[in-house]
């Protein structure tokens, strides 16, 4: 298939039992209802003026509604813009605006419903969805994906991940972060309509609900972020669950600690562990660290995926070090409808990721901190990252967000805001343990305490600038 009309008319043609779709406590669609059911969903749209390339916003919870809404989407010739629903009121107005959307699909409306309609001619250089950046270090930026690059997506995420072609229904993926980011689009969603396998959504993240799905619903395919796989394993129900039909745990979307590898490693003796980097502007994955190095090099995020060429933009004196930039096939063109962020990413073909890496010898990719994270002590730069690793691994640290605080003489200094776990922490304990192994220079000048969670996105990374808008500093 060439174009995602192609890809659900076969399945509904060829399968039409198979489950394509399941809510957790809601519906069950199999691939010929999802076919019918989306066709009557286009024709609503058709009625209420979407013609081909006309935007719809998507801001149902994650479950059947948004498949139906996204395929309806689809079936009708529109692009479908996946909205943040976790987002305040004025950042849903901003991307509805910035969308320019025709119609809008909120949460609790019943989705349009018409004589059914199926597009006759989608191109496979139309643009079909609009997906939008976390907003991790600035606002949102839409990145349009066409047909063929969410068909060449499933397909190439599919074979870094171990799918095979022809999975059908022995596919079988949790859905636990949302939908309207590309780790469970792309990964997940996308790749199991590509082999006709069954998406099991969770509406809202439930820790016990989690672990149960994974043996009612016989889970073979885990993908999430590292903070839902560390709740999960401490969670007390997990313990004791039959997990053996998971065959492939896969992570990404944020630094994982290698600790945390080695627990999945435990928890899922029978799976392969992968590492997945990517982000919205590549819709694929830009690495991929295989099985064999997951637990050897759980610091890095693998090799470059085929399709990919990845270079270097030194920040200092060492070349190996500095900000990657990729280009390939998978790479969007463009930011919709943002020409100043557009010229900004994107020079002479080459994406500019905002992530400092360092590449080793054998050509594994670790991601050192992200550019705007890089703490300047007096000309040494220090990845944030690493120093949060270290105080992850520290006694009575249960989440650590490392910030530059601002100095008249050094430019920054080194902060740390860790978060007790239950049994509180000692500083002059998690300070041993950090001059212990790190350089002095990267050991934190200042930390504050705190008792709530430190606040995450909902694809698992740290809000950095809400922390260091909140932050009350004590020096240690
Ligand atoms: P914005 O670009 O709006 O600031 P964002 O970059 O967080 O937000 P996404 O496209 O969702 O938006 O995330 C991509 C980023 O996520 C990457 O640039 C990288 O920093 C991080 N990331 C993705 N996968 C991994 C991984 N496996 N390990 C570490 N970091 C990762
Ligand atoms: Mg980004």
């Amino acid at each position: 298939p060439r174009t995602l009309v192609d890809l659900l008319r076969a399945h509904a043609e060829a399968r039409p039992e198979a489950e394509a779709v399941v809510e957790l406590g809601g519906e069950r669609l199999t691939y010929g209802q999802l076919w019918h059911r989306a066709a009557r969903v286009a024709g609503g749209l058709r009625a209420r003026g979407v013609g081909r390339g006309d935007r719809v916003a998507v801001r149902c919870p994650a479950g059947t509604n948004w498949a139906l809404a996204f395929w309806g989407t689809v079936l009708a010739g529109g692009i479908a813009v996946a909205v943040n629903t976790r987002s305040a009121a004025p950042e849903v107005e901003f991307v509805l605006g910035d969308a320019g959307v025709t119609v809008d699909l909120p949460a609790d409306a019943p989705l349009p419903d018409g004589e059914p309609y199926v597009i006759a001619d989608p191109r496979p250089s139309d643009v079909v969805a609009l997906f939008y950046t976390s907003g991790t270090t600035g606002f949102p930026k839409g990145v349009p994906t066409t047909h063929e690059a969410c068909v060449t997506s499933a397909e190439n995420l599919g074979r870094c991940l171990g799918v095979p072609r022809d999975a059908g229904p022995h596919l079988r993926t949790l859905v636990s972060v949302p939908l309207f980011h590309v780790t469970a689009f792309n990964a997940q969603f996308l790749v199991a309509a590509y082999v006709g396998g069954t998406s099991v959504v969770m509406p809202a993240l439930d820790l016990a609900g989690l672990t149960e799905t994974l043996v009612t619903e016989r889970i073979s395919f885990l993908v999430t972020v590292p903070a839902v796989y560390s709740l999960l394993l401490r969670h007390p129900g997990f313990g004791g669950a039959d997990v053996s039909g998971v065959r492939t745990v896969a992570y990404g979307g944020a630094p994982i600690a290698p600790a945390l590898v080695r627990s999945l490693r435990e928890a899922f003796p029978q799976a392969t562990v992968i590492n997945g980097y990517g982000m919205t502007e590549t819709a694929s994955l830009i690495t991929v660290l295989p099985d064999a190095d997951a637990v050897e090099h759980a610091d890095s995020v693998g090799y470059a995926v085929p399709s990919v060429d990845l270079g270097i933009v030194p920040i200092g004196a060492d070349p190996s070090v500095g900000e990657l930039v990729v280009r390939g096939a998978n790479v969007t063109a463009g930011y919709w409808n943002r020409p100043d962020a557009t010229a900004d990413a994107i020079v002479d073909g080459w994406l500019h990721t905002g992530d400092i890496v360092r590449i080793d010898e054998a050509g594994r990719v670790h991601i050192v901190d992200r550019s705007k994270d890089i703490i300047n002590r007096g000309g040494e730069n220090i990845s944030s990252v690493e120093v949060e690793a270290v105080l992850l691994s520290a006694p009575g640290v249960a989440d650590a967000a490392v910030l530059g605080v601002p100095d008249d003489v050094m430019g920054e200094k080194v902060g740390a805001v860790l978060h007790a776990a239950g049994d509180g922490l000692d500083l002059a304990v998690v300070l041993a343990h950090c001059r212990d192994r790190l350089a002095d220079f990267k050991v934190p000048q200042y930390a504050a305490v705190v008792s709530e969670a430190l606040p995450r996105n909902a694809g698992g990374k740290l809000l950095k600038n809400r922390i260091r808008e909140e932050v009350r500093w004590g020096a240690p």
